[in-house]
């Protein structure tokens, strides 16, 4: 039978419940357990496909094409398996599906209500994963912190399943804050008792409390915690500050996180986690033999979590290079045709990222500019590789209003535009071409050699292709379409076959990067970056014939 662990949040957000759930399973995992993560998201989108970014970081895409909370990348990156719509489920959608079936009649007569109707429905997402044993275990993270008005559906929902499930299938982790003071030099362990208070009046107590901390509990502290809060001694679990989120599973191997869940779930212990691989990438992580500077050039920069896949796609790929990725952010607001080559000059490589909407637009179009004509790795990802196409088409096929119709709708050279089927579009939320598609790789590109094989599928995010009644102009001056949709024609990648490195894609490839499994176009951009470096600091450029065609 399908076992649960839920993981809730005290004290303060932003604790990190997605890396110490994605820590857990994989240690599971590394024991043999097939394990699986889910998100809920306590708000009303009903995903998080139409919130900005400033809002709620990046939008995170599954191969089923949901669009999804960013802590299921981490659940992807860390367990090297695939989830799915069923793996993060919002409030607005379990209330959309509650109203939807009020409307069919479902509930004649009944009044509808938060409780059971909505719990319920908790309950019955919950379980779906762990329908047919697929899974050992499920683990679910609910989103929020305990004493939000928004979360108490699901702390009910999961009280309930503890009843109906009992002790030994379901447990409950809590993860809080221990903060220090520093005048007092104390850890304090106040806010995690008021929490666990709050979370027992709603009827759920945890069975392991861990703790978000900068300095070490010593040993009476986690004491007093286990008594206040009336858990067992071992089930208090110190999570100190880490330098790289990779490291925190092991961190929970050191303080048995692991151990404790699977005796509080009756499970056996008998195998030692199987980590060599991760461990390797730690080691290469921790020990790099070089350096390169990444440019990344976006509108978000000024937030971490915006671009988060891209960031870990260049560490899993700086790893496996044995080479430290230092990613300098530059706004694309702040990029002109003047003061491109100053701002880009130290760099070794840039990537281009995705994104919607006119803002910084013209900076990222300088910026390809400039790594075209000198030669500087490139690597331009949705909106990135539609930008690079734009450049080429203004600046070597001489289409000075060449643009996208999602930033120009009166442009007569549309060279990226909108297909048929998205025209008549006028819902905004899940109607982007989304998820994976297969792509037929060119013979004798660079991406085919890159990939190591000829047909691939990626993930997609976006409303606009490249126009194909441009493709013949492209390619006769240099800009080769090297993967294409087998069935639609659609162009899904670019490259410049003179170049050092300069791939556009259509899709995201940071969405399938994992630490086991680094993405080929990351792992070959990152190479190129080195290559790049090398040359630069021998005086050199890479090589010497300009790219202008
Ligand atoms: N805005 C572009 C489109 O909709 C690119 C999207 C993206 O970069 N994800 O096609």
């Amino acid at each position: 039978m399908t076992k649960y662990i839920f993981v809730t949040g005290g004290v303060t957000s932003s604790l990190g419940k997605g890396i110490i759930a994605a820590s857990l399973a994989k240690l599971l995992q590394a024991r043999g357990y097939k394990t699986t993560i889910q998100k809920f998201d306590p708000y009303i989108n009903v995903d998080p496909g139409t919130l900005n970014p400033y809002e709620h970081g990046e939008c995170y895409v599954t191969e089923d094409g949901a669009e999804t909370d960013l802590d299921l990348g981490h659940y992807e990156r860390f367990l090297n398996t695939f989830t799915s719509q069923a793996n993060n489920v919002t409030t607005g959608r379990i209330y959309q599906y509650v109203i939807n079936k009020e409307r069919e009649g479902a509930y004649l007569g009944k009044t509808v209500q938060v409780i059971p109707h909505i719990t319920d429905e908790i309950k019955r997402r919950i379980l779906l994963l762990g329908e047919d044993n697929k899974y050992d275990i499920v683990i679910t993270e609910l989103g929020g912190t305990v004493g939000d008005i928004e979360s108490l559906p699901y702390i009910e929902a999961v009280r309930q399943l503890k009843w109906e499930l009992g002790e030994d299938n379901c447990i409950v982790i809590h993860l809080t804050l221990i903060p220090y003071l520093k005048a007092a030099k104390e850890l304090k362990t106040k806010p995690t008792q008021h929490s666990v208070k709050t979370m027992s009046e709603n009827g759920l107590t945890p069975d392991v409390i861990v703790c978000r901390t900068e300095e070490p509990l010593y040993k009476d502290l986690k004491k007093k915690i286990a008594q206040f809060c009336n858990v067992t001694q071992d089930a208090v679990i110190e999570a100190l500050d880490a330098d790289t989120i990779y490291r925190v599973p092991l961190e929970m191997m050191r303080e048995q996180l692991d151990i404790i869940s699977l005796k509080k779930l009756d499970l056996p212990l008998d195998t030692e986690p199987e980590l060599s691989k991760w461990k390797e990438f730690l080691d290469k992580l921790r020990y790099p033999k070089s350096k390169v500077t990444v440019g990344l050039i976006g509108k978000y920069v000024e937030l971490q979590d915006a671009y988060k896949s891209i960031l870990e796609g260049l560490i899993h790929a700086g790893a496996i290079n044995e080479c430290k990725v230092e990613v300098r952010n530059i706004h694309s607001e702040d990029l002109t045709p003047q003061n491109a080559a100053e701002k880009l000059k130290n760099l070794d490589a840039i990537l281009v990222a995705p994104g919607f909407g006119s803002r910084g637009i013209d900076g990222k179009i300088d910026a390809i500019r400039y790594a075209r004509e000198n030669r500087l790795p490139f690597f331009g990802i949705c909106l990135g590789m539609q930008m690079a196409c734009v450049e080429f088409a203004r600046n070597v096929l001489n289409m000075p209003k060449a643009h996208s119709l999602e930033m120009n709708e009166d442009t007569n050279d549309a060279v990226i535009s909108i297909m048929e089927e998205q025209k008549n579009i006028t819902q905004m939320g899940g109607t982007m071409r989304l998820g994976a598609y297969d792509c037929t790789l060119a013979e004798g590109s660079k991406v085919a050699e890159i990939y190591g094989q000829k047909d691939i599928s990626e993930r997609h995010r976006h409303r606009y292709e490249f126009n194909n009644a441009y493709l013949e102009a492209f390619e006769n001056a240099g800009m080769k379409a090297v993967g294409k949709n087998p069935e639609t024609d659609l162009v899904e990648i670019v490259e410049l076959p003179e170049h050092p490195y300069f791939v556009g894609v259509q899709f995201h490839p940071e969405y399938k990067s994992t630490v086991e499994n680094p993405h080929p176009l990351f792992v070959a951009f990152v190479k190129a970056a080195k290559e790049s470096h090398a040359a630069r600091n021998n005086g050199k450029t890479v090589f010497e014939k300009p790219v202008t065609s």
